[in-house]
């Protein structure tokens, strides 16, 4: 693996690659959620870079931006096990200006939901993906169905400002215990891990109401929220569908049910397609 660190480098370093190149952009601390999107690239690209960028815009006064997990010598390891071509770890003095320009997130799709509960979370994680995207030129970017807003409104951004680049979802990997492999699962306590797994319980128990015949979101909420009782603060179960607006039923193939939650001082997030 080629390890850059400057704009100027990756500029030099991109124009000798030719052919289909893929892309996955990271905040490191690299976990088995974030190989899957790799190996995947690896599998249909000629080339794969992969960037680690903890992206200050994107955190809020008061979230975890200065102790963001970071496992710099393991994550360089595991890119060259993997055979990543690139792996791009700009400093934020590369990627920012003074007088910045602004990414406006659309309103009420990045207000709602994360949006509400981290607002201008959206216009942050939007900017910098432009960025990484006009930097690194990728034929395909891969992006985890994890944080499933997120990319809704990446692949909205694609679209609307025309980008040529495909963005291909990847599915939620889970430890064996079902909990949905986070950078921030380190946070937790071995007692809050416990509390933790009633998330991917709840998002079973729904989806098997639903097999068995249940629409109404409200009473799928419900149930989740049963689930969830020992959790100590829950900031939404919601119901929606691929583009993210609420629904009063469940519109199979095109809906999700997603949880964020706190346990402890650690925020979870969580979804399921239905
Ligand atoms: P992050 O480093 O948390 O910014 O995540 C980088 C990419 O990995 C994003 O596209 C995430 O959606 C994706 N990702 C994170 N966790 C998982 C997971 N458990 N399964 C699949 N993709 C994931």
């Amino acid at each position: 693996v080629l390890i850059v660190k400057t704009v100027d480098e990756l500029n030099r370093v991109r124009a000798s690659y030719s052919g289909s190149l893929g892309f996955i952009p990271t905040m490191g601390a690299l976990h088995k959620g974030h190989i899957s999107l790799i190996k995947e690239s690896l599998v249909n690209n000629k080339h794969t870079f992969v960037s680690i960028f903890v992206n200050p815009t994107q955190f809020l006064e008061g979230e975890d931006l200065d102790k963001y997990p970071k496992t710099i010598e393991a994550d360089i390891k595991l890119c060259q096990v993997l055979n990543v071509d690139v792996l791009f770890m700009p400093s934020k003095d590369d990627i920012y200006f003074d007088n910045e320009i602004k990414i406006q997130a659309p309103f009420i799709k990045s207000y709602i939901l994360e949006g509400y509960n981290r607002p201008a979370h959206f216009d942050g994680v939007l900017q910098v993906v432009l960025k990484l995207f006009n930097i690194v030129k990728p034929s395909k970017a891969y992006f985890g169905k994890k944080d499933a807003q997120q990319l809704f409104l990446i692949s909205n951004m694609v679209k609307k400002l025309f980008l040529p680049i495909e963005i291909i979802p990847k599915d939620i990997i889970r430890d064996d215990d079902g909990l949905a492999l986070s950078s921030r699962n380190i946070y937790l306590t071995p007692q809050q891990r416990n509390q933790a797994l009633a998330i991917p319980k709840s998002l079973l128990k729904a989806s098997n109401l639903i097999s068995n015949g249940l629409v109404d979101s409200i009473k799928i909420k419900n149930s989740i929220k049963e689930t969830l009782k020992d959790i100590d603060i829950i900031e939404y179960i919601e119901v929606v569908d691929r583009e993210f607006n609420r629904i009063k039923e469940i519109d199979v193939k095109n809906s999700i049910i997603l949880i964020a939650v706190r346990v402890g001082n650690t925020r979870l997030i969580d979804n399921i397609w239905i």
